[in-house]
């Protein structure tokens, strides 16, 4: 029997469509040897988290050994070294120490990465994109998130018009500059993804309730001014012509995981059917949700960071779920880094793989001509995302 023969996507540019900004003194003050722990999901969202008890980093940090994606990433990470695996962690802090800047670039360059699209809502304070694209050597774009900009509204005014004022003018300002290629919100992490259009007196009792109840975060508090600030945004960035990119699924702990399934989404798709909308994180682990939505709602985009590289055997059939059934010119290619530069690099490598077997078995099956497949891996490893973004050369 012959073996599948799969497309061959080495040296397609990639464009990372979901990922977050670091900083290199804050990178080089972490344990070095908990830096395995780090990448896998489990640590990285446990970093994050701030509702789970902090005793547990013990009980995670034994999980990592028996976890693939940790097992992978190190012994991955060994050969680019040129190390043993179990000295990976050691190794690559001194090569980060000794040349943040050579090394990082050194990463991204071997697997291609042409830019990076930054969450700059986490973490916070917000990293310098300016900084950032100096240490990676990769052009930095910023996708604003709008929560923080939601406290800073909020906190400089008292009462509910001169709040929704701010926000729209923080918005506003944030357009202005050229770096910023969308918004962003995580509201499925504050009130969930049910997002309606409340009326003026709900939205003045919404902001009310909230206050009285010293900001504390909930859908019986925040819910409809949360949910009213989100349509001021696509309204605002319909104007302003940037996509709008929306978590979707889950996330780490913190997540309001009752309302985080992306089908909670489907009246907001409705009301601004026509404006773009990116379904950060394709809704995992509601895979099949998220590609449902995107294969009926013209204008809903899918980014496929999460099941993409942490689901590692699972990543397979995550790809051919969605570009089975959804316009593969609407899947963006994301890694969602949020601790370690590494993930750029190990996510990239996992994901062209990943690419070539599945578009491979599209070919053995006669669906795709081998041009074709090609073509659908390039442009999910970056022509989508540039194009959509208005990036496209
Ligand atoms: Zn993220």
């Amino acid at each position: 029997m012959s073996r599948q023969r799969d497309i061959d996507l080495s040296g397609a540019p990639v464009v990372d469509a979901h990922c977050h900004g670091f900083e290199v003194d804050k990178l080089l003050a972490r344990d070095p040897g908990s830096w395995t722990d780090r990448i896998t999901l489990m640590g990285m969202c446990f970093a994050s988290a701030k509702s789970l008890d902090r005793r547990l980093a013990k009980p995670v940090s034994k999980m990592t050994e028996r976890t693939i994606f940790a097992m992978l990433g190190r012994r991955w990470l060994a050969d680019f070294l040129g190390c043993p695996a179990e000295k990976v962690p050691q190794v690559r802090y001194a090569a980060l120490e000794a040349d943040p800047k050579g090394y990082i670039s050194r990463l991204l360059n071997d697997e291609c990465i042409k830019g990076l699209l930054v969450d700059d809502g986490y973490p916070l304070p917000r990293v310098d994109p300016e900084k950032l694209e100096a240490v990676v050597g990769t052009r930095v774009h910023r996708v604003t998130r709008i929560e923080p900009l939601i406290e800073e509204a909020r906190n400089v005014t008292h009462n509910v018009q001169d709040m929704e004022e701010a926000f729209r003018a923080l918005l506003e300002e944030a357009a202005l500059d050229p770096r910023c290629v969308a918004f962003k919100s995580v509201i499925a992490y504050r009130t969930g993804l049910d997002v309606g259009s409340p009326t003026k007196d709900e939205v003045t009792e919404s902001y009310r309730r909230w206050k009285d109840a010293e900001w504390k975060e909930g859908r019986e508090t925040s819910k409809d001014l949360r949910d009213h600030l989100l349509n001021v945004t696509l309204e605002i960035a319909s104007r302003e012509d940037r996509p709008v990119h929306i978590h979707t699924g889950a996330g780490d702990a913190d997540v309001v995981l009752s309302y985080a399934r992306p089908s909670n989404l489907a009246s907001l798709l409705t009301r601004f059917s026509a404006h773009p909308v990116v379904l950060i994180h394709s809704g995992y682990p509601w895979l099949e949700e998220a590609t449902y939505l995107a294969s009926i709602y013209p204008m809903a985009y899918l980014e496929l960071s999460l099941v993409l590289p942490w689901a590692t055997l699972d990543v397979d059939r995550g790809l051919s779920l969605i570009l089975g059934s959804v316009p593969t010119s609407k899947v963006f290619y994301g890694s969602d880094e949020a601790s370690e530069p590494e993930l750029l690099w190990i996510s990239a490598k996992l994901a062209r793989a990943a690419l070539g077997r599945v578009l491979g078995c599209a070919v053995e099956r006669n669906y795709l001509t081998q041009g074709e497949a090609e073509r659908v891996g390039r442009s999910v490893l970056a022509e989508n995302v540039l194009r959509l973004h208005g990036l496209a050369e």
